[in-house]
């Protein structure tokens, strides 16, 4: 019988308890121990959340993996105490509100709603917004929420490129692979959308270098990780006017803090890391699918690559 510590903020499991009870449930694994508190030395499984509070994985000495909750590891890949796998979160629900964000402020840009939503002013503009099909897109990170984003944008027609570390094919995407291809995915591009981890390797990937291979008149949408921009150089080139705007869900000190420019600055949107989130219906069938496996001595689903960090 199976010990499955859930370790998360108290409100989390109010939400996940009876999503998780009932999985368990329907894949045969009813008599579970499921619980919010227990002999770290009797635990087989932890379904974890990075700000839990467990950080020292040392006393689980029965530990034979860890189920992430979120889909970015960066707080969690580098604990040298984890040594057993560690599985990240891939979650239809996930993936469907991030299709929905990343797709709802492309719409946004490529319209240009913020020109008749704001300005109200008696002006009769003319002129019809392009086509998606005139459009270039380009996604930095086609793993499974940038492929599930590109998927959408595809089928709006607009012209999409993404750039990821392995080579990848998706039907009506330009696929760019590896560090030295990185320039052929941005040259041009008039809307990037940030989907990476936050790796060494990826942080900073937009630079002053990186944005001055765009479009003029350039948007970045990042809902993947701050750490990902350098601040100070997407400042400059808003204020520059080589960017149009930025619409940004993550930031490399969140909360963001009430002083910092971007709050204030007129052609930044901050969203306060709302792009997705994990929803408890689906992720409770993601995670108990995985303990399934584990107690049937099958080889676990998307388990994270320690060394490359996500
Ligand atoms: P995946 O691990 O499935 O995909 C990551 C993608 O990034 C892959 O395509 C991968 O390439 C690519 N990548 C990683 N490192 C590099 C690199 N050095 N160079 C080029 N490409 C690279 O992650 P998800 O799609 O599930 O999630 C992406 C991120 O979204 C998460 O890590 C998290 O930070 C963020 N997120 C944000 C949320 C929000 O509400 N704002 C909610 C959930 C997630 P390859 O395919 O070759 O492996």
């Amino acid at each position: 019988m199976a010990t499955i510590l859930f370790s998360a903020k108290y409100e989390r499991w109010e939400s996940y308890e009876t999503p998780l009870r009932d999985a368990l449930a329907d894949a045969g694994l009813g008599n579970a121990i499921l619980t919010q508190k227990a002999d770290p030395a009797e635990v087989d499984y932890i379904i974890y959340a990075p700000n839990s509070g467990v950080t020292d994985f040392t006393p689980f000495t029965r530990l034979k993996a860890v189920l992430n909750l979120w889909a970015g590891v960066e707080d969690v890949v580098g604990n040298p105490t984890l040594t057993v796998p560690l599985a990240r979160m891939v979650d239809p629900g996930l993936e469907e509100g991030m299709v929905e964000w990343v797709t709802g402020h492309v719409l946004r840009h490529h319209l240009g709603l913020d020109t008749h939503i704001k300005g109200q002013d008696g002006k009769w503009r003319v002129g019809a917004p392009p086509l998606a099909r005139d459009r270039h897109v380009t996604i930095l990170g086609l793993g499974a929420l940038g492929a599930a984003c590109a998927k959408a944008l595809v089928a709006l027609n607009f012209q999409v490129s993404g750039w990821t570390r392995s080579p990848k094919s998706l039907p009506g995407v330009t696929c760019h692979a590896g560090a030295n291809r990185l320039a052929d995915a941005l040259a041009g591009a008039e809307i990037v959308v940030l989907l990476l981890p936050d790796t060494p390797d990826t942080q900073n990937v937009l630079n002053a270098e990186t944005l001055a291979l765009l479009a003029q008149g350039a948007v970045v949408l990042n809902p993947g990780r701050g750490p990902l921009i350098d601040d100070d150089a997407l400042l400059a080139a808003l204020d520059e006017g080589r960017l149009a705007h930025a619409t940004l869900d993550t930031f490399r000190v969140e909360p963001l803090p009430p002083e910092h420019p971007f709050w204030a600055h007129p052609n930044v949107t901050v969203t306060p890391h709302i792009a997705s989130e994990t929803r408890p219906a689906s992720a409770a069938r993601v995670i108990v699918e995985n303990i399934r496996r584990g107690e049937a001595g099958e080889p676990l689903l998307h388990l994270v690559d320690r060394t490359a960090g996500y």
